[in-house]
């Protein structure tokens, strides 16, 4: 396609940007980005240049790009049927065949799956769910859900108060009633920095059990996490956390929702992340992996033990009144399948666990001891590199962002994409799960020269 001179003025004056500061970008004093192209992990913008996108666009390509079977199983779709809608009992063969797919990957426990669109959307049914289960076993009381600070978990009204962001809160009225927030297995960030990984775990259990205490029992829900915290700053949690959360949970009957819109279909080395931790939710999210972002689909996994309720619930109230006019869209559906195939047949859960750990070695080896690097960290295909100000006593910049974001810019000019994350000075990677050893080593070296050109 020739270049379109107008596109840059197009899109300042008409394109609403999300998560984009947007009186600097209508201004033209924030730099746009047109994406024409991808292979690989590669993208390419619409001048030529080309990028290591070692964030999988927003850790969701996980197949990386230009996968034509998937673009062919979309097309062929389309043309056969591109949409009928999955209300009352109706379905198509890919939406069928998805949901079968999903369902012979995760944990034993789970018992169906409800396709959405995005991974917002998934943790609202997931809400509405836990409150319809209660209200259905006759606890009208049992309704706040816990999730914790720099949890990311979407930015629609429930889903945005979930999130544990202040930045998704301030000036939208949220986090609404009924959200409450607790402290995250963030072991770097602990409050105290004499306390060991072990007291810290029993910190935030001991901070859970105060929370649960304090609200009351039977009025708490469910508790949302992810299994590796993502968007909050790429943070696996010190070991024998999820150990420690899950039996206050069952102590006091609340249920767990396992976020898995990063960690589902491989990018910790396992095919959840459940699996990972050997956690035993009673609701998973998933989003982004399911089909690599070729379309948009997402779903809610739900144990045996509350589909049962549900089950018992629509005999007693009939249908149940939740379901969008694109649920388990044939298209999505198509890409789903065609996705979960090659995830399969490139062997990508092993890569991810291979190359990913390869590639945060790599990272800390490069990286670790500098001065001004507080901590290099990561599981399967996801890594994170937390600059600080002074090391010994772990202070951090002001204001928060500038370094980060100043090493991302520059990694760009060498041609490298990863992401300066929103809330302190912290650089995350989530390449797709395909990426090789030499394009991790490519990773490493872009970030070591742009932390040298920006911190010396
Ligand atoms: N949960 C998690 C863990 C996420 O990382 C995200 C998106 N980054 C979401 C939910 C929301 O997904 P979406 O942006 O597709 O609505």
């Amino acid at each position: 396609m020739l270049k379109n001179d107008m596109l840059e003025q197009w899109d300042r004056e008409n394109f609403f940007h999300p998560s984009t500061h947007l009186g600097q970008f209508a201004r033209g004093e924030a730099s746009e980005r047109v994406i024409r192209g991808g292979e690989g992990v590669f993208i390419e913008d619409r001048d030529g240049n080309r990028f290591l996108d070692a964030f999988a666009g927003l850790y969701c390509v996980n197949v990386g790009y230009g996968r034509t079977e998937i673009a062919e199983a979309i097309a062929e779709q389309a043309k056969q049927l591109a949409y009928y809608h999955a209300y009352v009992g109706h379905g198509t063969e890919a939406s069928i065949t998805l949901a079968k797919m999903v369902m012979d990957r995760a944990p034993g426990h789970m018992s169906k799956v409800y396709f959405g669109l995005g991974g917002s959307d998934a943790n609202e049914t997931n809400v509405k769910l836990v409150w319809y289960y209660n209200n259905i076993l006759g606890r009208p009381e049992k309704k706040k859900i816990i999730s914790r600070m720099r949890g990311y978990h979407g930015s629609g009204l429930v889903t945005g108060s979930l999130t544990g962001l202040t930045l998704f809160h301030n000036k939208f009225d949220l986090p609404l009633d009924r959200i409450l927030h607790t402290e995250p297995a963030y072991y770097f960030r602990r409050p105290d920095l004499d306390m060991s990984e072990a007291d810290f775990v029993a910190f935030c259990a001991a901070e859970l059990e105060a929370l649960i205490e304090k609200e009351g029992p039977d009025t708490i829900a469910a508790f949302i996490g992810e299994p590796v915290m993502g968007t909050g700053g790429i943070v696996p949690p010190p070991a024998g956390y999820w150990e420690a959360i899950t039996p206050i949970l069952e102590r006091h009957d609340i249920l767990l929702i396992a976020d898995e819109v990063v960690t589902g279909f491989g990018r910790l080395g396992t095919m959840f992340g459940s699996d990972h931790y050997g956690l035993k939710p009673d609701l998973i999210t998933i989003a982004k992996g399911l089909t690599s972002a070729y379309a948009p689909l997402s779903g809610s996994i739900v144990s045996e033990k509350m589909w049962k309720v549900l089950e018992q619930g629509t005999d007693e109230f009939g249908p149940i009144g939740h379901g969008w006019t694109y649920s388990a869209h044939p298209i999505g559906a198509a890409a789903g399948v065609a996705n979960l195939k090659l995830v399969d047949d490139l062997g990508l859960v092993q890569n991810a666990r291979e190359v990913g750990g390869y590639f945060v070695g790599a990272m800390a080896d490069a990286l670790g001891a500098h001065a001004h690097v507080g901590e290099v960290r990561g599981e399967g295909m996801l890594c994170a590199v937390e600059f600080v100000e002074d090391k010994g006593a772990r202070t951090f910049y002001d204001p928060a962002g500038k370094v980060a974001g100043a090493v991302v810019a520059e990694m760009a000019k060498d041609g490298v994409i990863a992401r300066a994350m929103p809330q302190g000075d912290i650089i995350g990677y989530a390449p797709p799960l395909c990426l090789t050893r030499e394009e991790a080593d490519q990773v490493v070296a872009a970030t070591a020269k742009a932390v040298k050109a920006v911190l010396g």
